[in-house]
């Protein structure tokens, strides 16, 4: 398999990353994971540019335009003959071999690299028949509205649920005594009360690219979308819930814990419909 690092196409044993990567030894870096679809990349622009803007606030130098990123992206999935796969891209502040908390000199240049990947397996009966989220804290860090490599708390959650036959985490922050729910480990939710669509506002949360999407088209379909602050117990008493991730799509939730609700309800259903239209007609 190809992948392109540092402004090469290069194969495995040419992968080289130095050892004091800053990605590696601070986890010092912003990624990104794109759908391939028939081979071609799907919303790379929306992609592209919310990790140019967390590199502007990180101050990491952002190696390739986008054009350009995206004529390398489309020769990579092409290369490695990806059709419905995963475009990942990261990006670090480079290899300082002092392994300084500061800044390395200006002179460093970050690290690029793209992967294309095939497809993550996920049982396709999750569309019809729901999954189950099981609730855990949020640990993650003031900066979650960034997508960096930071991912560690992500990775516990969503294990945590794993080993609990659940397919993501549904993680809260406490306030005052009170559970907020936040995001997944790599996934933003929505539910359904009463004809009207809630999510949790972008403070504290990744801004995900799929959750855009969904609130455009849900709007389109004349509901109205209320972004804000919600606590557990209004999942809880939610009519139907589901998930929104570039991975994931726009998926059922069947249970949050021991609570279950309605799969594929008459709203959900109509999100899932239009979700999949722009999914399979985007360029
Ligand atoms: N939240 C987190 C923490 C994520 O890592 C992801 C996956 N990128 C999402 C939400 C969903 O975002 P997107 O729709 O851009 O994939």
């Amino acid at each position: 398999m190809w992948a392109f690092l540092d402004g090469e196409f290069v194969q495995e044993k040419e992968r080289l990353v130095q050892l004091e990567n800053r990605g590696l030894t601070f986890a010092d870096g912003l990624f990104e994971v794109i759908r391939t679809l028939e081979g071609r990349i799907l919303f790379f622009e929306d992609h592209y540019s919310r990790m140019k803007k967390s590199a502007e606030f990180f101050n990491i130098e952002m190696r390739f335009p986008s054009e350009e990123a995206r004529r390398i992206a489309v020769e990579l999935v092409k290369r490695n003959g990806i059709e419905d796969g995963e475009l990942y891209i990261e990006l670090t502040r480079g290899t300082d071999p002092h392994r300084d908390h500061r800044y390395p000199p200006k002179e460093t240049r970050s690290t690029f690299f793209m992967l294309a990947l095939p497809l993550r397996k996920i049982d396709s009966t999750s569309w019809r028949d729901g999954v189950k989220l099981l609730t855990y804290p949020d640990l993650r860090h003031g900066l979650c509205e960034h997508k960096t490599i930071n991912l560690l708390p992500n990775v516990l959650a969503k294990n945590f649920a794993y080993a609990r036959g659940g397919y993501e985490a549904l993680m809260f922050r406490e306030s005052n005594g009170k559970k907020y729910a936040t995001e997944g480990g790599s996934s933003n939710y929505f539910f359904v009360k009463d004809g009207v669509f809630y999510t949790p506002e972008v403070d504290n949360i990744l801004s995900g690219i799929t959750r855009g999407k969904v609130i455009s088209l849900v709007e389109d379909l004349g509901y109205e979308v209320v972004e804000k602050r919600i606590a557990l117990e209004e999942f809880f008493n939610a009519e139907e819930v589901f998930l929104a991730s570039t991975v994931s799509r726009v998926m059922p939730v069947r249970a949050i814990d021991d609570v279950s609700f309605e799969v594929c309800g008459k709203h959900t259903a109509k999100v899932m419909r239009a979700y999949e239209d722009l999914f399979f007609s985007a360029r």
